[in-house]
């Protein structure tokens, strides 16, 4: 049924295509949200279909005061959010979760026609960020404090878990949704204010998300969006002393520019970064199986996912089997607009992505690599690359080197297993790595050598709500989800309660 709300077409700046796919229309946004009101900037942005090109509609840019103001509003909310109690702000949560829920088909809809992914990969992005949001209003009231035991005499040693204070938030365009809820959940849930600056490519995810916080009945302040030029945007938030907590997910080389930006105000850092995952199949495995989740882990979301197996390695004596497997299993996938039913892969994200992924096959075929299947296969418009399966890959090639994030598949062979590990290792990045195969030893082997913050064994999916999700070296600081979701928007004071000498000088 079409849900009918009162809204200002001048406003909404959007395209009657974008109208047209949704029921409730009022979750079609173009200005900014802050202090519980829809703000404008003196310019508005355009957003792309990266299926066709098409113009979906405007965002609003905001100029440096009004990110300034957005600051002071939020910190303003920060006294009063901190203090609410903390089943108070549970329920708020938990009715921004039931909300998101009801509305992920329209949620679904939108993403699709600003990301460019499936309508089935947008729902499990939904579910997915919602999951956060539901685990972290829960977590709400187990937020926690300890004893401990006193070195001093007659003393009472505890803990208290107090939260920051305002937490700006800085977010990607793959997964528009859950890489909001999975930050935004956590802060919102120990008692801070949040100010999101999403993506440029997809404002629009973000600011459904606020109108379904506003909804929820969130105070003024607690919960904002800020959108416009991300430079100024970052160094606003980064040179407040207001904002006490800085959580990004994008890239590495970005990641690195605000570390040095929130130093000068030493706030709390949260980074999560770029990946070039390995992927090991383990010599007992069976290769059709192991082709099948190596097609899984390398494909979604069109190879733009910092999860993506960047790196396959396949045991020597198997090689060409598994390529064979690998390629009939890639050449199913159907290229197209992701709100088609029989699409499984879209469109990338922009013409840079499609040049990118252009430069990464030429670079590779020109130092030996070969071309397996895919590359030359029609595609469905210019954002649209074809899914490529590169063979006899090595350590020289940028696809060896670089994290892909394109429908790009590099395969090498190998003999040794702590060789592979090495190779594995050999790259700035650790987010995740993947393994494949039955050999307790062997898989143990991987388990402990591999320098990632994430292993999968014989799973490609490995997130959720309740786990830890992070990575080491140069892909990040920090961790999102799990019951270590807290720490990046809390902080642990120390109270001892000494005892005064009676008059009895006890
Ligand atoms: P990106 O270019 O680093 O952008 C991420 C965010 O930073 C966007 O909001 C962007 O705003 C902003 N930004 C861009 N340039 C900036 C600058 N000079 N100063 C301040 N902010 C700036 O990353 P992306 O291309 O959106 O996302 C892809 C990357 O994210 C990949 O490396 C991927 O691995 C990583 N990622 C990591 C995880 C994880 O959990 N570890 C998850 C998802 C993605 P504008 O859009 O307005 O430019």
């Amino acid at each position: 049924m079409t849900v009918v709300h009162r809204f200002h077409a001048e406003e909404l700046k959007a395209s009657h295509d974008m109208m047209a796919i949704m029921e409730d229309v009022r979750l079609v946004r173009s200005l900014a949200y802050i202090n519980g009101k829809w703000v404008t900037g003196e310019h508005f942005h355009p957003v792309e279909n990266p299926a066709d090109g098409a113009v979906i509609g405007y965002f609003t840019q905001l100029s440096q005061q009004q990110i300034e103001q957005a600051i002071i509003k939020a910190d303003a909310a920060f006294r009063r959010w901190r203090k609410m109690q903390a089943e108070t702000r549970s329920e708020i949560l938990m009715r921004w979760h039931d909300l998101i829920v009801q509305s992920k088909q329209d949620l679904a809809r939108l993403m699709v026609m600003e990301q460019g992914k499936t309508v089935n990969d947008a729902l499990g992005e939904i579910e997915y960020g919602a999951s956060f949001i539901r685990w972290f209003a829960e977590e709400a009231r187990r937020s926690y404090g300890e004893t401990i035991p006193s070195h001093i005499p007659n003393a009472q040693l505890s803990t208290i878990r107090e939260p920051i204070g305002v937490a700006a938030l800085i977010t990607p365009w793959n997964f528009p949704n859950a890489m909001i809820t999975r930050k935004a959940a956590a802060a919102l849930a120990v008692g801070c204010p949040v100010l999101i600056k999403p993506a440029s490519e997809t404002p629009f995810s973000a600011l459904a998300l606020a109108e379904l916080a506003d909804r929820a009945g969130f105070p003024p302040g607690t919960f904002n969006v800020v959108t416009g030029e991300a430079e100024m945007i970052s160094q606003a938030l980064c040179a407040s002393e207001k904002v006490k907590a800085l959580s990004f997910t994008g890239s590495t080389r970005v990641g690195k520019m605000l570390l040095r930006d929130a130093a000068q105000t030493v706030k709390k850092c949260s980074m999560e970064l770029g990946g070039n995952a390995p992927f090991i199949v383990l010599p007992d495995m069976d290769m059709s199986l192991a082709a099948k989740a190596a097609v899984d882990a390398k494909f979604q979301t069109a190879g733009q996912d910092c999860l993506a197996a960047n790196r396959i390695f396949v045991p020597q004596q198997h090689y060409e089997i598994f390529l064979e497997a690998f390629a009939h299993e890639m050449n199913q996938i159907v290229l197209g607009n992701g709100l088609d039913a029989r699409t499984t892969m879209g469109p990338l994200i922009n013409r840079a992505a499609v040049h990118k992924a252009h430069n990464l096959v030429r670079d590779a075929l020109d130092k030996g690599a070969r071309l397996v299947a895919g590359y030359h296969r029609s595609v469905p418009g210019e954002n649209f690359f074809a899914p490529t399966l590169l063979a006899d890959v090595t350590a020289e090639m940028a696809v060896y080197r670089q994290e892909n994030f394109c429908p790009v598949a590099g395969v090498l062979p190998y003999q040794d297993l702590d060789a592979v590990i090495e190779m594995s290792n050999d790259t700035e990045y650790g987010l995740a790595a993947y393994v494949y195969g039955h050999n307790i030893h062997q898989i143990w082997q991987c388990m402990r050598g591999l320098e990632f913050g994430m292993v999968s064994i014989n799973s490609v999916k490995m997130t959720g709500h309740p786990i830890p999700f992070g990575g080491v070296k140069q892909s990040g600081l920090g961790r999102e989800g799990g019951v270590h979701g807290f720490e990046e928007y809390s902080e642990i004071k120390y109270c001892c309660l000494g005892a005064l000498p009676t008059a009895s000088g006890s």
